[in-house]
């Protein structure tokens, strides 16, 4: 067989890749129409791609690559550690350094109780292990039949089984029979979309007191947990009105409801602290962490753990686990990725430069035509396109169709901008820096500008 490598024309690259690999969330026959596009190597916050373009990647990946692309310190780490122990597991009464370090640090930096980490390989499984440790936590307090956990419609925790059915995406549940039983979904706080004539704080209010009427209608003694993303990332960046989380927070508190926040995107400076949940001030039970963890140099995730339940699951056996829980390569890297994240102060990065110089240009591009509204918290943010702002409309087509105009623009214009809908988000690497932050607005608006051109061209407006 001929070896593939960075340098066999992109074409064939295409070809091979359309013949064996299939993508997630994609159709791979338009992929294979259209040639995917080819990432070879990337530094800082660029990408560069087979035919040597060089693209800004404002979604650090998929919102994981927190520390830039190209540290060589994750690469001598992780080197070191496969010669020295390149995997041993975490069953049958065993350990070794790699994880227990890296439970420490997560215990020394997460917030209140949360003192106990159970790893997997990313966000997904560990959304899995969230699901299944709630249970049996209740089950074993001798309450089995609180199961039920209550999640929100467009929210994401992951793709497989039992994270798939705590997200509330349509669009997943319509394939492979989920969600699984006693998983409900309450409405998301999404004002521009959703909030009509409320006021955003009124609106925040109704949204979460939902999760009240939710429980009672099930009984409070059947509710397991709430689960959560502070901010909703893959949702479109969703970020909640003030009176939400003070809200669902006094709910769960009252009627003993745990509270897991997905902490998948926002942990690790994403929101300018280690946690969305310090940010946004939630007191969670159990949080879900992963990308940042790594910057997404290596898979990992894990679930942080409060006092309250690991005193009761570490006493019973609790029967779940994963080949790679505290997989000691990824274990070793998390820990040099969380080192270079507190020596060189990238979060202070993000609170005093990166994230309030972003927010002045991301804000200002409310006054573009096609820009409804433009929200930022710290390194993740959101535009809404629209036809109308004042009504805050909806394009005349299917919904999607003009953000995808302007991904595609902004693909063309060397910048990776997602779009949910007619969303645009953006979620870069936290150490971008200003000059980059310039470069990335010039091409957005760029693309915006031709992104309305083509929008109206063909009618949409
Ligand atoms: N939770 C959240 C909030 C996420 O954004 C994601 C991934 N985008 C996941 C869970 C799933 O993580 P993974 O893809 O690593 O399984």
């Amino acid at each position: 067989m001929t070896s593939i490598t960075n340098h066999m024309p992109t074409a064939e690259l295409q070809k091979l890749d359309a013949a064996h690999h299939m993508h997630p969330f994609s159709t791979n026959t338009e992929i294979a129409e259209k040639g995917a596009r080819v990432i070879t190597k990337a530094k800082g916050v660029f990408l560069t791609d087979s035919e040597g373009v060089e693209i800004l990647d404002a979604m650090a990946g998929l919102w994981c690559v927190n520390i830039g692309y190209g540290r060589e310190e994750l690469a001598e780490v992780a080197a070191r550690q496969m010669r020295e122990l390149p995997f041993y597991n975490t069953f049958f009464q065993t350990s070794h350094v790699p994880a227990i370090a890296l439970a420490a640090k997560l215990a020394e930096l997460a917030p209140g109780d949360l003192n106990h980490v159970f790893f997997g390989s990313g966000g997904s499984d560990a959304n899995d292990t969230n699901l299944r440790m709630v249970r049996a936590y209740w089950a074993m307090k001798g309450q089995p039949d609180r199961n039920i956990v209550i999640a929100r419609k467009n929210g994401y925790h992951g793709s497989s089984m039992g994270s798939g059915s705590l997200g509330g995406m349509s669009a997943i549940h319509s394939q492979g029979g989920l969600p699984i039983p006693d998983i409900h979904h309450i409405n998301q706080p999404h004002w521009y979309a959703e909030g009509g004539d409320m006021s955003p704080e009124d609106f925040g209010l109704a949204r979460a007191q939902e999760l009240e009427a939710e429980i009672l209608k099930h009984g409070e003694h059947r509710v397991a947990a709430f689960i959560g993303e502070p901010i909703q990332g893959a949702g479109g960046v969703i970020i909640p009105p003030e009176t939400y989380w003070p809200e669902i927070q006094r709910i769960c508190d009252k009627y003993g409801i745990l509270l897991i926040a997905d902490e998948v995107i926002c942990g690790f400076g994403r929101t300018g602290n280690w946690f969305g949940s310090q940010t946004l001030d939630i007191r969670p039970d159990i949080m879900t962490v992963a990308k940042g963890l790594s910057s997404g140099y290596q898979p990992i995730g894990a679930s942080i753990v409060s006092d309250k339940i690991a005193s009761v699951v570490d006493n019973n056996e609790f029967n779940h686990g994963y080949t790679y829980s505290g997989h000691p390569v990824a274990a070793a890297v998390a820990l040099e990725n969380l080192r270079i994240l507190e020596e060189e102060n990238i979060l202070g990065h993000v609170r005093e430069t990166a994230a309030p110089y972003l927010a002045e240009k991301w804000q200002a591009l409310t006054d573009h035509p096609l820009v409804g509204e433009a929200r930022i918290c710290g390194m993740m943010g959101s535009i809404a396109l629209t036809p109308h702002k004042e009504t805050r409309a909806k394009f005349a087509a299917d919904e999607g169709t003009v953000g995808l105009i302007c991904r595609t623009r902004c693909f063309a214009n060397g910048l990776v901008m997602r779009h949910v809908g007619d969303r645009m988000i953006i979620s870069p690497p936290l150490v971008i820096s200003n000059g980059e932050i310039d470069t990335l607005i010039t091409r957005a608006r760029l693309s915006l500008d031709e992104a309305l051109a083509e929008a109206t061209d063909k009618g949409l407006m």
